[in-house]
């Protein structure tokens, strides 16, 4: 049994596990930065530790603060929540050493899934379709030159240790390719630390598809459908949805069985999320997020279960809650990303909000760390809120979204709220008919390049 829970995370992320362990009786420490005294997390945890500067590297990514914080207060458990620690296989393997329980993966399979090249080796085994491409790293441009004659521009080069959408490089000819394949390995290295990459088929028109997975860690696993996250922004998520509009039943359980058998064979626990691009009806392995994603409430939403509930369930060895028949799909659910920046330019503008208003209702949640007159810090990640609706059908959900932006307030600084009002304007996105380059290509059309 966990009794007590340090949310390593801040936000509203750390809201929401706060609000889980809550519900279960367990108690919750929270750790802030020098930045985030006045932060929601700190005032709604049972307890609070100071871990550092503001800086995240001097904070929330501090191994050994983060240890400290939990001997101290006696907890039992972390929650990685996702983003810095979430997937960090040194931070897994040092709780295991201090005999703190991890509410995630193990440490192995975080490893796996972190480098790209082996994630993609390992779900190839275990039967899970691949987009075409190189056999595991490409060590050099002759190599690279070669993979794009075999497979036909354009392709993608990809760092094997990238993540938010950076060390990708798309090659459109083999003129293109000298220039794209040394700036996917140098980006992958500054960013990452490491400079091997691998090569991918470029899909011209995918949907971005992926499937929730849920392990108990003992050989059983379940799948949660699907999320439609095909509207990004530089490889960013902004609008979310589940079930997806062009997947049928037949599909879902389809690759959410293989998707499910796969994570089964290799005991995973826990929360995780297999990405796919979906293109003519087939399926396209891209990575696996070995934690709790963003997105997460759409499922939630559709399915009636408590994700985080059922993480740190399983964390304490328990069985799981539900049996794959159980999850039965109600309604339709979106999410969209409120993010402090300038719409539409999208820089950050962090900021004193002077009013903040959430919206209400039936089918409203609002996952927002913000309260009137707080100051949001400029070192970390522009996400301000999350505002998820569900409805029964999908058309009821866009018309309950609508509803729901027209009473948010967050007034101080700006946003991206405009951005959904002027999509929820788009025919496209009423009909659900977009694939993963649909709102770079509008955003340039509509306003010039941004
Ligand atoms: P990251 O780990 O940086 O998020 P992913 O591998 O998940 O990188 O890819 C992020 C996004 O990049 C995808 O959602 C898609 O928009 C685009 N992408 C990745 N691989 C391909 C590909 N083979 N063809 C076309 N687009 C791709």
């Amino acid at each position: 049994m966990i009794n007590k829970i340090l949310v390593a995370n801040r936000g509203e992320i750390a809201l929401r596990v706060i609000r889980a362990a809550q519900e279960m009786g367990i108690a919750t420490v929270a750790v802030h930065s020098t930045a985030d005294v006045d932060a929601m997390h700190v005032r709604m945890a049972d307890e609070a530790v100071c871990i550092g500067p503001a800086a995240g590297t001097d904070s929330y990514l501090r191994i050994p603060a983060i240890i400290a914080a939990a001997e101290i207060t006696g907890a039992d458990a972390i929650h990685p929540g996702y983003g810095f620690l979430s997937e960090n296989a040194e931070f897994v393997q040092a709780l295991e050493d201090h005999a703190i329980t991890f509410i995630g993966p193990t440490a192995e399979h975080i490893r796996i899934m972190g480098d790209k090249i082996s994630a993609k080796e390992t779900m190839k085994e275990l039967g899970v379709p691949c987009v075409p491409g190189s056999d595991g790293g490409v060590p050099d441009l002759e190599t690279a030159l070669k993979i794009g004659e075999d497979f036909g521009y354009p392709v993608i080069i990809k760092a094997t240790a990238g993540g938010g959408g950076r060390g990708m490089k798309v090659a459109n000819s083999a003129e293109e390719m000298p220039n794209a394949f040394g700036a996917a390995r140098s980006e992958g290295k500054a960013a990452f630390g490491n400079d091997e990459v691998y090569i991918e088929k470029y899909l011209t028109t995918p949907r971005h598809i992926e499937i929730q997975v849920f392990g108990d860690g003992k050989g059983n696993a379940v799948h949660l459908g699907e999320r439609d996250c095909s509207l990004q922004r530089r490889h960013q998520k902004v609008f979310e949805e589940a079930p997806g509009p062009c997947i049928s039943a037949e599909e879902r359980a389809a690759i959410g069985k293989t998707c499910a058998d796969a994570v089964a064979r290799i005991n995973y626990i826990g929360a995780g999320t297999i990405e796919f691009l979906y293109e003519k009806g087939e399926f396209f392995f891209i990575e696996m997020n070995t934690r709790l994603q963003v997105e997460h409430p759409v499922t939630e939403a559709i399915f009636g279960v408590d994700l985080v509930r059922e993480q740190i369930r399983v964390a304490e060895g328990r069985d799981l809650s539900f049996t794959q028949d159980d999850l039965v799909i109600n309604g339709h659910a979106i999410e969209v990303r409120i993010n402090a920046e300038t719409f539409p330019g999208f820089a950050p503008r962090p900021g004193k909000v002077t009013a903040y208003h959430a919206p209400g209702g039936l089918g409203v949640r609002m996952d927002s760390a913000l309260y009137d007159g707080y100051s949001i810090p400029p070192y970390y990640d522009s996400l301000i809120g999350k505002l998820i609706v569900h409805a029964p059908d999908r058309k009821a959900a866009l018309a309950r979204l609508n509803r729901a932006l027209n009473e948010l307030i967050v007034d101080g600084v700006e946003t991206t709220i405009p951005l959904f009002h002027a999509l929820l304007k788009e025919q496209d996105v009423h009909s659900g008919d977009y694939t993963i380059h649909w709102l770079e290509k509008w955003l340039d059309r509509e306003y010039g390049g941004v």
